[in-house]
């Protein structure tokens, strides 16, 4: 696959007054462009230096990133460079109220792209185009801040890929959502990555969110700890459990199943595949 984003040797260290605190270690990880990866850890495992260090907000203390094959902390790097890298990789935070400027939904979304000097129409198509791809069409003359918490995440979104992106980063944007909230900005997110190939990183503490992905990556004190399609990383229950980490609930149950000696057969993630299981257990029982 194409290489969207490399890491190698990328050590991170945030510098207090008397000490220095290492948030990733010489962290080495290839992601392709156009994947969808979700990237799980406990908390203050680094999820967020990650997403930062993606986005330039941050600086590798060692190391070097590779963006779409462009050295990042290369010395003559330009503050254009910069903008222009950031535009490329786009982010959602935590706190929708956060992320949203403006007083009505449509100019928030032109907010990010009025700075890159489009002519009119141009603009407006590009946030035409976003809001309509968010299903935020209908609430564009509205004022963000009386949303809900998932609309609002999705204008979020929207402004970013109103600056088209190759890549999105979420750090844990479903967060502080309802059930139906995280639906809606998980279905977003997999249309863009499905219609548009756009590269995903979904940082999310969800099980159920991250089984969705095409590889889940588990961050640990820094290090890389497990790197796979979901099958193969959910299938290590126990070191998933070990870092403070369980597999999604179905999972859990075959594997609590097997340990307590019943025969059960090897299953996929899905809850689909865990349920024929249950039956077949079931109806061997009769
Ligand atoms: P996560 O997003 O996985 O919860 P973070 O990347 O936020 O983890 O944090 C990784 C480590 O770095 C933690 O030990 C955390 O306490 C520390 N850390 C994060 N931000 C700062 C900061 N601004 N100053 C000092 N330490 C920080
Ligand atoms: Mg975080």
């Amino acid at each position: 696959m194409d290489e969207f984003i490399r890491l190698d040797g990328v050590t991170f260290s945030y510098e207090d007054e008397a000490e220095s605190i290492p948030a990733l270690k010489n962290l080495s990880l290839s992601i392709g462009r156009g994947e969808y990866v979700a990237v799980l850890g406990h908390n203050g495992s680094g999820k967020s230096t990650f997403a930062k260090l993606l986005n330039m907000i941050l600086e590798p203390t060692e190391g070097t990133i590779y963006i779409d094959g462009e050295d990042i902390g290369r010395e003559d790097f330009t503050e254009d460079d910069l903008y222009r890298i950031r535009r490329k990789v786009g982010m959602v935070f935590q706190n929708p109220d956060n992320q949203l400027v403006a007083t009505q939904v449509e100019e928030d979304v032109a907010f990010g792209p009025e700075n890159l000097g489009l002519p009119r129409e141009e603009l407006q198509r590009r946030v035409d185009d976003a809001l309509a791809r968010v299903g935020m069409s209908e609430f564009k003359d509205r004022s963000p801040h009386h949303l809900s918490g998932g609309q609002k995440q999705r204008v979020a979104i929207a402004g970013v890929i109103a600056m088209e992106p190759a890549c999105i980063v979420l750090d844990e944007a479903t967060a502080m959502l309802d059930p139906q909230g995280r639906k809606e900005v998980m279905r977003t997110v997999e249309e863009l990555h499905r219609d548009r190939g756009i590269t995903v990183i979904h940082i999310t503490h969800y099980m159920e969110e991250a089984i969705r992905a095409d590889r889940v990556v588990v961050i640990n004190d820094g290090e890389l700890f497990l790197d796979g399609a979901p099958d193969e990383v959910f299938s290590h229950v126990e070191e998933l459990r070990s870092v403070g980490l369980e597999a999604p609930q179905p999972l859990e149950l075959i594997w609590e199943l097997r340990r307590a000696g019943v025969d059960v057969r090897e299953v996929g993630v899905s809850g689909e595949a865990c349920l024929s299981v249950l039956k077949d257990l079931l109806s061997a029982k009769k």
